[in-house]
């Protein structure tokens, strides 16, 4: 049996797990400490490897440290070659070689993305099939293709940002990459709520976040349905572009979003159907199934399988 600590770093909370891998992986303890990203990169960094020398000190059969971390990674080295402005000053930091040269331990890092659709494909929904394109639809919307328990990272680490797809419905949208009409700008959480917010008639009042949301659209408003169906329609549009170009086995989708009901996963699904190819009409889409685990069990298979 091998125990490793595996760690997710996220702008809001560092989540950290003890994971028994045998023919089974099993998280036996978990916990997670705040980010505290505003106080910068070197701290953070500094306060990760505090937190995995306390544990490593308290479960001393830990062999290795599995990372998902945000930001784009450099999974060869461990090093965080860019990183948005919720992190402020995490781009450039060398994760891998700091947590290693203060633990002694083997460390492997990859994004947090990567490692949740690669979790879902080796562990999860996907452990079936032998090609997954994972989509997590959230605050934002990101992605991984894992082709035999292997993630296409692309030549610069980019690969799987799902939610930088263009999409017709919403030309005008700003999305975070600063470009328009990208499927995140409305069709994530966020994006769904300021989609909302710019297309409402001046008497109706601002939507403060996707519960109110939903709220608003379970209470029988069309226009919140209309946003729901709608985005949900292009984001099933842009799925099925997807697996018309990368042909997986399944697609699995998780995140907040797949918990909006029946007039998000009809558009999915009406909008999947409308534009997949005849020979990949019949791609299984499934929910993910491990939750938040999802990221920490992504990095163990990583770090075992490199
Ligand atoms: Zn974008």
């Amino acid at each position: 049996m091998t125990t490793l600590l595996a760690l997710d770093i996220g702008g809001t909370k560092i989540g950290w797990g003890i994971v028994e891998a045998e023919a089974s992986f099993t998280v036996t303890e978990r916990g997670s400490i705040p980010t505290l990203a505003a106080q910068g990169g070197a701290d953070v960094a500094a306060r990760i490897c505090a937190l995995a020398s306390e544990l490593i000190e308290s479960h001393p059969a830990i062999t290795g440290i599995a990372v998902a971390s945000a930001g784009v990674v450099d999974p060869a080295t461990g090093t965080i070659v860019s990183a948005t402005d919720i992190m402020p000053g995490w781009a450039g930091t060398k994760l891998g070689d700091l947590l290693s040269a203060h633990t002694q331990l083997p460390v492997r890092v990859l994004n947090d993305v990567h490692a949740h659709g690669l979790g879902e494909a080796t562990l999860g929904a996907g452990r079936p099939y032998r090609s997954v394109l994972s989509i997590a639809v959230g605050t934002g919307i990101g992605g991984a293709f894992v082709e035999d328990g292997r993630v296409a990272f692309g030549s610069r680490g980019i690969a799987g940002h799902v939610g930088h797809v263009h999409h017709h419905f919403a030309p005008d949208m700003v999305c975070s990459c600063g470009r328009l009409g990208h499927i995140e700008s409305f069709c994530s959480g966020s994006g769904i709520t300021t989609w909302y917010n710019s297309l409402r008639p001046q008497d109706k009042p601002e939507v403060d976040g996707g519960r109110a949301l939903q709220e608003l659209a379970d209470s029988g408003d069309p226009l919140a349905q209309a946003c729901f169906a709608r985005s949900a329609y292009a984001l099933g549009e842009a799925t099925a572009s997807l697996v018309n170009c990368m042909d997986p086995a399944v697609v699995i989708i998780s995140g907040s979003m797949t918990r909006s009901g029946d007039i998000w996963w009809d558009g999915l699904n009406e909008g999947f159907s409308a534009s997949a190819m005849t020979p990949v009409a019949a791609t299984p889409i499934l929910v993910g199934s491990l939750g938040g685990d999802a990221p920490l069990l992504g990095a163990v298979s990583f770090f075992l399988n490199a």
